[in-house]
């Protein structure tokens, strides 16, 4: 089976992760944290990703795998030849280019793969096969996981925070022993 990556924020440290999953595998680590996020077998059936691995939504959209960069580089290296091809008046040579890498640019996005992008956290598997029930990006849907994020952000990350915690304990103590 081929293997799978994962891009992911890693909910230790809050970094961008890269990982690699397969089925049986156990786990996901975080290269910077070396943060452990289980992922269980039933969630990697025949390749697909039933759910997504770090925050369990079932909300996954399908999208192509398309490197941007490297699109981008081929369009700007067309013009830069075709731009030169013009500078020696030759005119079918500089139309010629310009095609030709247009066409390379439709080529690349139907030849690449298919990658899945979770709603919630934004992680993003590559290598994957979507699943019948995963569709292509749907703006009501990321509405919908837009306004949870922003309405529950705040005051969750405040009552998540150990520092703040922390502080609340040790004044606390110092309370005590002032008694
Ligand atoms: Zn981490
Ligand atoms: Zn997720």
């Amino acid at each position: 089976m081929k293997s799978m990556q994962v891009f992911f924020r890693c909910p230790c440290c809050e970094q961008t992760a890269r990982g690699e999953v397969a089925v049986g595998i156990g786990g996901l680590s975080c290269g910077h944290c070396g943060g452990q996020l289980p992922v269980p077998d039933d969630a990697l059936p025949d390749g697909q990703v039933k759910y997504c691995l770090v925050c369990h939504s079932h909300d996954l959209f399908v999208r192509k795998d398309f490197p941007q960069r490297l699109g981008v580089f081929i369009v700007a290296l067309g013009f830069l030849l075709s731009a030169v091809a013009w500078y020696h008046y030759q005119i079918g040579w500089a139309f010629g280019i310009l095609f030709a890498t247009a066409g390379i640019d439709v080529l690349l996005y139907l030849l690449v793969g298919e990658a899945l992008v979770c709603y919630r956290c934004h992680a993003h598997y590559r290598g994957v096969t979507p699943g019948d029930r995963q569709a292509a990006f749907d703006l009501e849907t990321h509405e919908r996981y837009r306004q949870l994020a922003a309405r529950q952000g705040a005051p969750q990350q405040a009552a998540q925070d150990p520092h703040q915690a922390n502080r609340g304990q040790v004044a606390s103590t110092i309370a005590a022993k002032d008694e």
